[in-house]
């Protein structure tokens, strides 16, 4: 009777399911429930719904198949399409007011958290809204005009908003990636971003993603305030009691989360000038390589077109060179480079691409791990000499491409060779390209590792060194080159009491996730602090 008695709920669960198919049978749905059957050992009209919960390639056989892991529910079986919702988030419009500084992921994801803590918050970003933030991105891409408040790092969404919006870190804290990856769905992102081992939403789809969670704090009470650049801290016996704007107006708050980023070189400057507790931080830097994205997907699916079903192919590459680290950083497969200054009389790059990554090229960051030591010819600027040494190449390189916003360029044999490149074909880097040979933009030993790295890179994906392939100058904003320190527990600065140095700005996060989760810590923490 007890075999009776479970027999029937043993039956109502899912079959679940790990399997590898073909890039097709992934594609296809009938394919796939035709699969799942076999698999499971059922006839394929038993099957109501078949539901992925987690899928990647695997690029490693001559014959490229996707892993697929997930759950079948059988004709007669309770199933129901779980939408993902969001947190109930409460007015809080006369709550406690909490200042928070930057909306990019990590004020954004810390203003959210507050409001589901029951406080208020004041967002304020020195840049524009999402949309209008598009015009400055024309005047930098046309005509070489960078706006110090409004570029790809400054504005509403931060410099994660046009970027290619990969969604995954290094962090392994499953349930916090979790958390804001539903909560991206939660304002409108593809539910896929929880399925994909490598999600990404694209730059076509952020703004409106970016836009609806700011009109959600500001429904349930919450300030948003654009072209509000924070110049100085209003404090008292270390205690913060709020903030100047540049035309002088005061917002007061016992709480502070500082999430500016790691281009707010003025924020920087100003805590040092304040006496306030900063480090140098090392970081990493070099150039951005594009190729075609035929060639990388030829490399990485081992064929010679890589048909409908597969995705533009990315890449990812460590090696050791020197005692340091040489890796890619950033890549965007089908993207573009982007021009990402912050003021005048710099050149610094990056990447995005859109939703389908559908461009021609794949791109991506080819940076060296740098030591504080090599910040040394910038001692005088104290915790600052990291910043001093990011900003001298980034001038260099704008002096050497002609003082617009083209950016020195090489193939990349002649590179490793020494040699400029007599032309350079037209790249995806609208602004434009300088041919110069690239050891004048970086000091030596910096050179001398890249062209080593680029030899190493060859020889793990064969056809990767090649002419085919641009290198743009400098990447230079991977991660901030300066920590804000803070207490571990309290997550407080070290000195002032009241001030959250939150995100990647402060040296706690790199990407977007790792941010965002950042913002929420912090917000978490003014929460408890305030109990
Ligand atoms: P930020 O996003 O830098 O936000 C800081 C905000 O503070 C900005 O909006 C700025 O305007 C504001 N601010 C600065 N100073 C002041 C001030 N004084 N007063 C008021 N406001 C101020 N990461 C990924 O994970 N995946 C990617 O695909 C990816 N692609 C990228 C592509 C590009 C082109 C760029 C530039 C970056 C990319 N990144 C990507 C990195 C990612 O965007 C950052 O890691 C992330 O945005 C850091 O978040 P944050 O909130 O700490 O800082």
């Amino acid at each position: 009777t007890e075999f009776f008695y479970y027999f029937p709920y043993f039956c109502a669960m899912p079959k679940e399911f790990q399997f590898q198919v073909s890039p097709e049978a992934a594609a296809n749905e009938d394919l796939l429930v035709k699969k799942v059957a076999q698999f499971c050992k059922i006839g394929a009209s038993d099957i109501q719904k078949v539901v992925v919960l987690k899928r990647s390639i695997d690029a490693r056989q001559k014959s490229i198949k996707i892993n697929l892991k997930g759950k079948a529910f059988l004709v007669g079986e309770e199933y129901t399409d779980s939408k993902i919702e969001l947190p109930d988030y409460p007015n809080v419009e006369n709550k406690q007011e909490v200042i928070v500084v930057g909306a990019g992921p990590a004020g954004l994801f810390a203003a959210l958290q507050l409001i589901e803590l029951g406080l208020k918050p004041i967002v304020l970003e020195r840049g524009k809204e999402v949309r209008g933030r598009r015009r400055d991105l024309k005047a930098i891409n046309v005509d070489g005009i960078v706006n110090e408040d409004s570029n790809y790092c400054f504005g509403e969404g931060g410099a994660g908003t046009y970027s290619d919006g990969k969604l995954y870190t290094r962090s392994k804290k499953r349930g916090d990636i979790d958390r804001i990856l539903e909560l991206f769905v939660g304002f409108g992102a593809t539910p896929d971003i929880m399925v994909e081992a490598h999600p990404h939403i694209g730059t076509n789809k952020l703004p409106q993603i970016i836009q609806d969670i700011r009109e959600k704090i500001i429904a349930c009470g919450g300030i948003v305030l654009f072209g509000t650049r924070v110049t100085d801290f209003v404090l008292k016996n270390n205690q913060i009691e709020g903030v100047v704007l540049q035309n002088g107006t005061i917002i007061t708050a016992q709480k502070v989360i500082l999430a500016t980023g790691h281009s707010a070189r003025d924020i920087f400057e100003l805590l040092y000038k304040k006496n306030i507790l900063i480090e140098a931080k090392p970081f990493a830097l070099g150039v951005r390589a594009e190729h075609p994205q035929s060639l990388i997907d030829k490399i990485q699916y081992s064929c010679d077109y890589r048909g409908e079903f597969l995705p533009p192919a990315p890449y990812s590459m460590v090696k050791q060179v020197n005692g340091r680290g040489i890796y890619s950083f950033c890549m965007c497969p089908g993207g573009v480079i982007a021009p990402c200054a912050t003021s005048p009389g710099e050149v610094v790059t990056n990447g995005w691409s859109p939703s389908k990554r559908d461009q021609a090229t794949a791109n991506s960051g080819i940076v060296v791990e740098l030591k504080l030591e090599d910040f040394k010819p910038y001692q005088q600027y104290g915790p600052l000499a990291g910043m001093e040494f990011q900003k001298a190449i980034e001038q260099k390189a704008w002096q050497l491409a002609g003082e617009t916003q083209k950016v020195p360029a090489q193939r990349m044999v002649d590179f490793t060779q020494n040699k400029i490149s007599t032309n350079i074909p037209k790249t995806s880097y609208v602004p434009g390209t300088t041919s110069i040979e690239m050891g004048q933009v970086f000091p030596g030993f910096l050179t001398q590792i890249m062209r080593e790295g680029f030899l190493q890179f060859e020889k793990s994906m064969k056809g990767y060194l090649t002419n085919d392939a641009i290198l743009h100058a400098p990447e230079s904003r991977t991660s901030s080159p300066v920590r804000i320190p803070r207490d571990d527990f309290s997550l407080e600065h070290l000195q002032i009491k009241g001030l959250y140095p939150c995100g990647e700005g402060a040296g706690y996060a790199g990407g977007i996730i790792s941010a965002a989760i950042d913002g929420e810590k912090c917000a978490l923490k003014v929460a408890e602090s305030l109990k």
